[in-house]
């Protein structure tokens, strides 16, 4: 019986983008023969190179693609070239437009520290070492979308306001999702709020306690949001799962992204409903790079494996990737953007081939 493809639309982008690009899918092909479907690969134009092409950033050709598929895979959009454009015709409009289209509503980023690279956090070594972390931040709704405006008091001072405002349902499939990433990871989710302060809070931690009935195998515990800032500066590595609403969210994944020190490592998904995704680096397209090869591809590729675990359920080829990024940091390969002064670095195609080397390892009769 033959088994449906997996169809994943590839949006390289601009600046790095096709670069580090190319070594992700370099790693797909590596991982096609052992996984249980097919990948079906389609790429699309996004961004600047679809304005300098159809001039449009998000051409109805490549919208439709991406709604049609099991999930995407983006690099990173935007540069010099277009910072002339109006906001609304520029390349990130392209991106901010899909996302919407594609109704994702919680964003996971993690944010490991590799033990050769833990002097590259600005906290210390014994701070950080072993932190593996995931931030689920809620997506769609709270203060960045709620009812929003200007106005004058009744004395004809003005003034301005956001409310933050969360249904029930936007609470509990963000939470699901939070505590289904647990159930592949060390069964542990914290809760993040404002709940002495804020009702949306008290609200928000009410319905995530809910959810939690239906995972009696992970743990679930409650922080304020001031004290978990200031954890994750002191101890990160006591946290497994995170989980936020947007604006604590948003800062919360900076923050824990600047612990590792690392920007060209850090990958990141959006999910939702189902198990479509779309994947992308937390970085630019760092246009300073562009072109000279020399770009990090280990955060794109670790958005492959964030992509292959969530949306096609390849769990197993999902953690060989992993595997292979470590080991390969481990054997001390480094890009400019993560090597000591004394380290020598290599590009991004010689990353490539050493995660590439390294992936074979973990799959010995391949
Ligand atoms: P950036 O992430 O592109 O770059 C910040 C710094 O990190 C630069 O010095 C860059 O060289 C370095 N860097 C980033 N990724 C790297 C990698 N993989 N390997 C090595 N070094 C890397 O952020 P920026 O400079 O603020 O933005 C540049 C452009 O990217 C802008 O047009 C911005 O709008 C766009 N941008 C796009 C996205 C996206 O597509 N999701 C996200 C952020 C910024």
């Amino acid at each position: 019986m033959s088994v449906s493809p997996f169809h994943v639309v590839v949006l390289p982008g601009d600046g790095i983008g096709p670069e580090v690009m190319t070594q992700a899918m370099r790693v797909l092909d590596a991982v096609r023969p052992h996984l249980h479907r097919p990948v079906e690969v389609e790429e699309c134009w996004i961004g600047g190179a679809a304005i300098d092409r159809f001039g449009v950033p998000l051409p109805q050709e490549t919208r439709d693609a991406c709604l049609a598929a099991d999930a995407v895979l983006l690099a990173a959009v935007g540069g010099p070239k277009w910072d002339h454009l109006p906001v609304s015709q520029a390349p990130e409009a392209g991106l901010l437009g899909l996302r919407k289209a594609m109704a994702v509503f919680a964003n996971l980023r993690p944010a490991v520290v590799y033990p050769a690279l833990a002097d590259a956090s600005p906290l210390k070594r014994e701070r950080v070492e072993g932190v593996d972390l995931l931030v689920v931040r809620e997506l769609t709704g709270g203060l960045y979308y709620g009812p929003a405006g200007r106005k004058e008091t009744p004395e004809g001072e003005p003034f301005a306001y956001n409310t933050m405002r969360y249904t029930r349902s936007e609470v509990r499939r963000v939470a699901q999702a939070a505590f289904e990433a647990a159930r592949q990871r060390r069964h542990h989710v914290t809760s993040v709020d404002k709940a002495n302060v804020l009702e949306v809070s008290r609200f928000w931690r009410e319905e995530v306690t809910a959810v939690a009935k239906e995972y009696p195998d992970v743990a679930l515990d409650h922080l304020y949001v001031d004290n978990a800032a200031m954890q994750l500066a002191t101890r990160p590595g006591q946290f497994d799962v995170l989980l936020a609403e947007n604006t604590f969210g948003d800062i919360l994944s900076d923050e824990a992204a600047a612990i590792t020190g690392s920007l060209g490592l850090l990958p990141s998904a959006s999910l939702g409903k189902g198990a479509r995704g779309f994947y992308e680096p937390v970085h630019g397209s760092a246009p300073d790079i562009a072109g000279k090869g020399t770009a990090n591809p280990i955060a794109q590729i670790l958005s492959l494996a964030m992509l292959l675990r969530y949306s096609a359920q390849e769990v197993q080829a999902a953690e060989a990737i992993e595997e292979a990024v470590r080991q390969t940091i481990a054997a001390g390969y480094r890009t400019p953007d993560i090597a000591q002064s004394n380290e020598t670095a290599i590009g991004t195609q010689e990353m490539g081939n050493a995660i590439l080397d390294a992936l074979a390892s973990c799959y010995p009769s391949a």
